[in-house]
């Protein structure tokens, strides 16, 4: 069934890759496997999966430890500074930086453990007063802070759109994140050369490929439904 799965959504992202002349390799599938058993990330793995997001703490590290080591652990959730400790080193890229303070514990992190970490800025491109993420006005300010850090390099930019029926509502926001990328990197601001779009899920990730895209974040698409227990 994952299999299956993973082969279709490899197969809608060839086609909007194709739709949009880009080369499908520039393009990474995370298998955003929060809530889900390891059993399921193993099948997963055995379809090829390499890049697997999660988005709480234990959970990654849980994962991490009994999972294949060729494995690149992705942190896509509201990261808490008081956390960063658990994963650095461990995770190929944290997506949900959003403020100085979690930036310079991420850098302290890294030079105590000898490792450069490397991060996405995460952008509230909609506006929504729900998400995590600075403003695409507050993201230069930000990335120049970041910027002179030691430990931490800048790869991108990532955003979680909204919630939407029709993924060509999404459209927007995905362009405007890649505009946003294009400005930044066109100030020439050292250390920053930014060439990741994290954006797209599982309903909208054509959608955002189409606009640029680098990774897509598949949960339910891979998985199925996910069931939150309280
Ligand atoms: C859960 C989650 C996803 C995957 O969502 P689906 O709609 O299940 O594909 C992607 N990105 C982030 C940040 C998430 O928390």
């Amino acid at each position: 069934m994952i299999a299956q799965n993973i082969s279709n959504v490899k197969k809608i992202m060839n086609l909007a890759a194709e739709k949009a002349g880009r080369n499908t390799e520039d393009i990474t599938l995370i298998s955003v496997s929060k809530t889900k058993p390891v059993s399921m990330l193993l099948e997963a793995y055995e379809a090829g999966s390499r890049d697997f997001g999660e988005n709480k703490v234990q959970e990654l590290i849980d994962k991490y430890e009994v999972m294949p080591q060729d494995i690149r652990w992705h942190m896509i959730g509201h990261l808490q500074r008081n956390k960063v400790k658990y994963i650095v080193g461990k995770v190929a890229l944290i997506h949900s930086v959003d403020s100085l303070k979690l930036a310079e514990e991420i850098s302290k992190e890294a030079l105590k453990k000898e490792v450069t970490v490397s991060v996405l800025i995460e952008v509230n491109v909609a506006g929504e007063e729900s998400k995590y993420g600075v403003s695409p006005q507050e993201a230069e300010e930000l990335i120049r802070q970041i910027a002179i850090l030691p430990g931490i390099k800048i790869e991108g930019l990532m955003t979680i759109a909204p919630y939407v029926d029709n993924s060509e509502d999404n459209r927007q926001y995905f362009a405007k994140l890649r505009q946003l990328l294009v400005d930044i990197n066109s100030k020439n601001i050292d250390n920053v050369n930014m060439n990741v779009l994290s954006m797209g899920m599982t309903g909208d990730y054509a959608v955002a490929i189409e606009e640029g895209a680098t990774y897509v974040r598949v949960g339910t698409g891979i998985f199925g439904d996910r069931q939150y227990t309280v």
